[in-house]
């Protein structure tokens, strides 16, 4: 049996994940219920990250305690991502004690091997990235992704990783996996970063400065820096799958995940993940997703206006799989009146309806989902081309309409009628075999209703809207 470990990016508690957040847990979701209908034995890890400045100001801000606050902002971030029937394995927290007792042990590992060392930092933090910003990304004075915090200044002594000393080792490793970094774009970018050379990195921070994290084994007055703690929940949050088959996260965090994550399992002697994918960044209405604009959506929002299935559909036919993409919330619903209501639902409606007054049998269904016409669909799926995969089932919808229409079976009667529906019943069900890992709810329904032997009308599967 196959062994597939996924992960999605684990979200700051400083507030409520938002859209932008939803599409990479669709993404991770529909790969991890594939594996799981393949057969290969799943895990699939979401969850918040936790410590840090951004969640200890925001606890400040609310008059709260950090822990009472992320308690809150996690159940939260929970709720959403529910909403959206993602079937996580586990919803980690980095303030889970097994996560916090990983971290400590996978620093004393790196420590024996001779990788950390005490140093004096100074330059200049953004707090919204969580990290040190070297001159070279400064614009006008501010992180570029943040514009609208001010950097702070800071000298202080830290612990620092020796990620300068597997440039080579990570150059090599990117270079002979081909599969290492996806898409392409993201790897050429990670080896250009390497080309500029790697320097060692600070992985704590002063209690004193920041004092909401995990303390340094044998030193309680600084704490582990956020990334060398949040990383490590992917071992912590399923020490028994690891390696990870695939790490799904958004094309920002790309280099902690391509260079120094694989630079800290080197030195502790962990095997590394197989494939990192960065998928690019969504923006509404041609807007960056940002508090400060006020156009944030949380997912729940539009599950309620689209249902869960049709949040899915319209994320991953044109989410922003390898490229930036502009949500248009007009385009939502377009979408769900054309490929669901129209195209999906209506080849549903008619071929039930005509199935129900005919009143035939219809033997048991049985699909073989690896059946070679079905091959682009598994190509794409490993290719992570999910836009694709959708795009191959929406084709077969199409020919089942098409039939339908050529066939004209409300004019047939007999056993033309029969065998013309018994083609439909078969087409419909490799639908909803094919449909499974995108839109789980509606296949389920479909597989019910077309089960056979008596097929009837029962409701419209998308409404029109
Ligand atoms: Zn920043």
């Amino acid at each position: 049996m196959n062994k597939y470990y996924i992960t999605t990016a684990i979200d700051y508690t400083n507030d409520v994940i938002h859209i932008g957040h939803a599409y990479q847990k669709i993404l991770a979701d529909v790969l991890a219920r594939y594996h799981r209908q393949l057969g290969d034995k799943t895990f699939f890890l979401t969850g918040t990250d936790e410590h840090g400045t951004t969640s200890e100001q925001a606890a400040k801000k609310a008059g709260k305690e950090p822990k009472e606050f992320v308690d809150e902002i996690s159940a939260k971030d929970k709720e959403q991502i529910d909403s959206l029937n993602i079937s996580y394995d586990r919803f980690i927290r980095t303030t889970d004690p097994d996560h916090k007792e990983l971290v400590r042990e996978f620093y004393l590992k790196v420590k024996s091997n001779g990788d950390i060392y005490k140093g004096t930092y100074k330059g200049l933090y953004c707090v919204g990235c969580e990290s040190y910003k070297t001159e070279g990304e400064i614009v006008d004075g501010k992180c570029p992704l943040h514009p609208t915090r001010e950097l702070q200044s800071i000298e202080e002594e830290n612990y620092f990783f020796t990620w300068s000393k597997y440039e080579n080792f990570l150059r090599n490793h990117i270079e002979e996996n081909p599969n290492f970094i996806k898409p392409e774009a993201r790897k050429n970018e990670m080896l250009a970063f390497l080309d500029q050379g790697l320097r060692d990195i600070a992985i704590s921070r002063q209690r004193d400065k920041v004092s909401w994290g995990i303390p340094i084994p044998n030193d309680p007055k600084h704490v582990f820096y956020v990334w060398f703690d949040a990383l490590l929940n992917y071992i912590s949050g399923a020490p028994d799958f690891w390696p990870a088959s695939v790490h799904i996260l958004g094309k920002d965090n790309v280099r902690w995940h391509a260079l120094l994550w694989p630079a800290m399992l080197k030195s502790a002697g962990y095997p590394l993940p197989k494939t990192i994918y960065g998928h690019g960044f969504a923006t509404i209405d041609g807007q960056k997703i940002s508090k400060s604009l006020g156009n944030i959506i949380r997912p729940t929002e539009l599950v309620k206006e689209f249902g869960v299935d049709g949040t899915r559909h319209y994320f991953l036919r044109y989410g922003p799989l390898t490229e930036d993409t502009d949500i248009k919330l007009s385009t939502i619903k377009d979408t769900y009146n054309s490929d669901l209501a129209n195209n999906l639902g209506n080849l549903v409606s008619r071929v039930a309806k005509i199935a129900e007054s005919s009143n035939f049998e219809f033997p048991p269904a049985k699909v073989n989902i690896q059946n070679p016409q079905f091959a682009p669909y598994h190509k794409t799926l490993e290719e992570f081309r999910l836009n694709d995969s959708v795009s191959f089932v929406w084709e077969k919808i199409s020919e089942a309409n098409k039939f339908i229409d050529e066939n004209r079976p409300w004019e047939q009667e007999g056993e033309s009628l029969k065998q013309t529906l018994e083609h439909l019943v078969v087409k419909i069900n490799e639908i909803a075999s094919l449909l499974k890992p995108f839109l789980p709810k509606t296949a389920e329904k479909i597989e019910k209703q077309f089960k056979g032997p008596k097929i009837s009308f029962t409701e419209p599967l998308f409404p029109r809207i």
